[in-house]
């Protein structure tokens, strides 16, 4: 049984995906390249583990210094639809007091894990905090509103090792 059958069609392909990872990277070196940043270098912090790729990915195309981090927020539990407040679960291990966050996260669906995220690091002083998101659901609606997985993003913490972004096939989770 190939990981790829539960894949009902492709969204994204890997090669879309870079060119777009790309992008980012060369929007955020030239956001934080200001003279305001010569002591304090901007914190990526991913929010595990659907960002765990798009992370790597992009901090390897950022031409700036940054410290790297993580950060868990559970909402979703092993189902599709979100199963209320979301609360933080793993907490960074750096400083961020006076610093500026780039949250990195995987996709924005309601908005209720980015806002407990935002909240909480603005809490622990961080002196800015920016999102740098791959997918945003209905917001923008970017992305359609099917459920998605791969590149990171998973469905009961499978497939998130696919290398492009595809729709899951209903059955799947019914
Ligand atoms: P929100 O709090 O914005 O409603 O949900 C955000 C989180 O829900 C994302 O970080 C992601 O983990 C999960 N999520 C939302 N939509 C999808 C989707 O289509 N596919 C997957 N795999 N996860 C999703
Ligand atoms: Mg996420
Ligand atoms: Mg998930």
């Amino acid at each position: 049984m190939a990981l790829d059958d539960d894949i009902e069609r492709v969204l994204w392909t890997d090669e879309q995906i870079s060119k777009r990872v790309t992008e980012l990277a060369g929007q955020i070196t030239r956001d934080f390249s200001g003279e305001s940043l010569s002591e304090s270098s901007p914190v990526v912090v991913g929010v595990a583990t659907g960002a765990f790729l798009f992370l790597a990915d992009l901090v390897r195309k950022i031409k700036l210094p940054v410290t790297v981090d993580f950060i868990r927020a559970e909402s979703y539990g092993s189902g599709t639809v979100s199963n209320g407040a979301p609360r933080i679960s793993f907490d960074l291990k750096v400083g961020i007091q006076g610093k500026h966050v780039i949250l990195v996260e995987d996709i924005v669906d309601t908005g209720n894990t980015l806002s407990c995220l935002i909240a909480h690091l603005e809490s622990r002083g961080a002196s800015s905090v920016s999102v740098c998101t791959l997918f945003d659901k209905p917001a923008r609606r970017k992305c359609p509103d099917y459920f998605i997985v791969g590149y990171g993003l998973d469905f009961a913490e499978l497939y998130r090792n696919l290398p492009y972004v595809g729709i899951l096939k209903p059955e799947i989770y019914n």
